[in-house]
């Protein structure tokens, strides 16, 4: 008989390694049923999350292929709220409640409440990244020793992400190599190296930071405004209108300069004033946005301005303005989090109330 009636896992794997195959074979030697979260799970790829959640579980799947036909082993996605440590914690708190009540009723357990279940909460406190393991005080903790060092994925990814890519194949276990190497021959690979790459010589050119930047949050019926972005980083994906703050500018003047220059946002009457941009600010609703990893270019502190424009049946004109990028407005509902840039959808959330 287990110690635990389940076991709950997070990590991004991105991608699965030894390490933490290790970590789930141990920890289902205590478990009836592991839950392994899968987190990150809706955010664009990037040269840290390279892989999608579908991509992912397949890793899972292949190197746990009995304890998934088990049903001993449970893949699910998590998405990141960077903003809201506690938008996060619910939605696991949510995610586990609703899995125990799928998998432990018609096991013995009918009837059982959720307090009936002994769960334990796996991991291994390898840094930082993991002061989350002790944010579900209502879980037991089940620690699990590393036999492989201190490597990560981003050994991995370091190793992988070069013009000549390197599968470190002593520490993926055989599906999650292949499929490595599968994935090397798409276009999805051409472009993340090369992101890759730009990200590299990016601290040469510009230095780490700290750098400061505006980023404008603007409303209108129903919608937001966002630029597509025509170059690296981010190529093709969804942004706030925004940049870098200019030596002599403060900090709200570039959002509306930028915001000019992006979008050329007009009301009929030619392009907007930017003192009539202004007024349009909600200043109780601005906002720092400082996630240390939240730009992969260096450390980037961001300001975000919320432009509440009036009502109206026909929205403000925009255009495609400098660098290539292209403004279009949005229905919020159209949305979806890996569409947007960095850490834009978050930022979007926050300030838009979604
Ligand atoms: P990870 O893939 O790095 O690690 C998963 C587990 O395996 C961890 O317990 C880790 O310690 C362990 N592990 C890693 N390398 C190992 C090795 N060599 N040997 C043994 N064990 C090893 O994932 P992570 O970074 O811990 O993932 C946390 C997830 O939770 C992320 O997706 C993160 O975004 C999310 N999160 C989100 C929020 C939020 O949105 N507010 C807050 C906290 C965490």
């Amino acid at each position: 008989m287990s110690k635990f009636d389940f076991g709950v896992l997070i990590g991004r794997f991105q991608p699965l390694h030894v390490g933490h195959e290790h970590v789930i074979t141990r920890t289902l030697e205590q478990v009836e049923r592991l839950f392994v979260l899968v987190g990150s799970a809706n955010v664009a790829r990037d040269p840290r999350n390279p892989f999608t959640y579908a991509e992912r579980e397949a890793m899972l799947r292949s190197a746990f292929r009995h304890e998934v036909a088990q049903g001993r082993l449970i893949i699910a996605p998590i998405d990141d709220h960077l903003y809201s440590d506690t938008a996060w914690v619910t939605q696991v708190q949510r995610k586990v409640r609703s899995l125990v009540l799928e998998h432990g009723n018609g096991h013995g357990f009918q009837n059982h409440g959720l307090s009936d279940f002994r769960v334990a909460l796996a991991g291994y406190g390898k840094d930082a990244s993991s002061y989350y393991l002790k944010l579900f005080p209502e879980w037991e903790n089940l620690q699990v020793e590393s036999q492989y060092g201190t490597f990560s994925s981003s050994d991995v990814r370091q190793r992988y992400f070069q013009r000549i890519p390197e599968v470190p194949a002593a520490i993926l276990s055989a599906g999650v190599a292949e499929f490595l190497r599968e994935f090397m021959l798409g276009e999805t690979f051409k472009a993340l190296l090369e992101e890759a790459e730009f990200l590299a010589a990016y601290p040469a050119q510009w230095g780490r930071g700290p750098f400061v930047t505006a980023d404008a949050v603007v409303v209108q019926s129903g919608h937001i405004l966002l630029v597509e972005r025509g170059w690296a980083p981010g190529k093709g994906l969804l942004a706030l209108p925004g940049g870098f703050v200019n030596p002599a500018e403060r900090i709200r003047d570039a959002a509306i300069r930028e915001l000019r220059e992006e979008t050329a946002i007009s009301d009929g009457k030619g392009q907007i004033p930017p003192a009539m941009l202004a007024s349009f600010i909600e200043d109780a609703r601005t906002r720092v946005f400082d996630a240390p990893n939240r730009s992969l270019r260096g450390r980037i502190i961001t300001h975000a301005f919320l432009f509440r424009l009036p009502e109206r049946r026909k929205l403000f004109s925009v255009k495609g303005g400098d660098d290539a990028a292209h403004a279009q407005w949005y229905r919020f509902g159209d949305l979806s989090p890996e569409m947007l840039f960095e850490d834009h959808w978050a930022i979007i959330e926050e300030m838009a109330d979604l």
